[in-house]
């Protein structure tokens, strides 16, 4: 899920790079496309964005520093590179904001971490992405983040097949691919 936020830059190294969370509400679609925040939290967030746009543009700015943090020790690994140490300290800030925010909770007898489920603090999509990232990179897996081979795309993902030798971002669109329109449209077919 930290891998689809970064590629919330699209085309990022072109020479037109395409922002898609352009504003706050872009933000909340990412939270309930990906379903770290339920309906009703993502209903009540967009509100007060309307009715308190200054917090949540800089929500918004605060997002976009941990998505180029989080991209740049990423595109760091996956080009087998030293990662350097400011983004990994910037991302660290987010992963503690975010830690303050989980409980454990008791459900159907047993025991599961659980984000703060407010519908007040516009950051509340940023803490289950940066916990994400975090479980990412402590885990065996981040040996298999990838960026798409397709150079018109360079998305990152996550290589879970057998063998590992996966080198598109989604075999279907990417080396011939027309490039999605958006990454909304592309969330929406995913889950049909
Ligand atoms: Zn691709």
């Amino acid at each position: 899920m930290c891998l689809d936020f970064i590629n919330t830059l699209d085309d990022r190294f072109s020479n037109e790079p395409k922002e898609l969370l352009k504003s706050y509400l872009d933000l909340a679609r990412f939270g309930e496309d990906t379903g770290i925040l339920s309906d009703l939290q993502v209903d009540r967030l967009m509100t007060k964005s309307m009715q308190y746009p200054e917090g949540a543009q800089s929500a918004l700015e605060s997002a976009i520093r941990m998505r180029e943090a989080m991209h740049e020790v990423f595109w760091a690994l996956v080009q087998r590179k030293p990662v350097p140490r400011a983004p990994l300290m910037i991302l660290n800030g987010y992963v503690k904001d975010s830690a303050q925010h989980m409980n454990v909770v008791s459900r159907d007898g047993h025991f599961e971490w659980e984000f703060d489920s407010t519908d007040s603090d516009f950051d509340a999509p940023l803490w289950p992405i940066a916990r994400s990232a975090a479980d990412l990179l402590a885990s065996e897996q981040v040996q298999f983040v990838r960026a798409c081979a397709s150079k018109t795309c360079e998305w990152l993902f996550l290589d879970e097949s057998k063998n590992h030798r996966r080198r598109w971002c989604d075999m279907t669109k990417c080396g011939n691919r027309a490039k999605v329109k958006s990454f909304y449209t592309r969330q929406k077919k995913a889950s049909k």
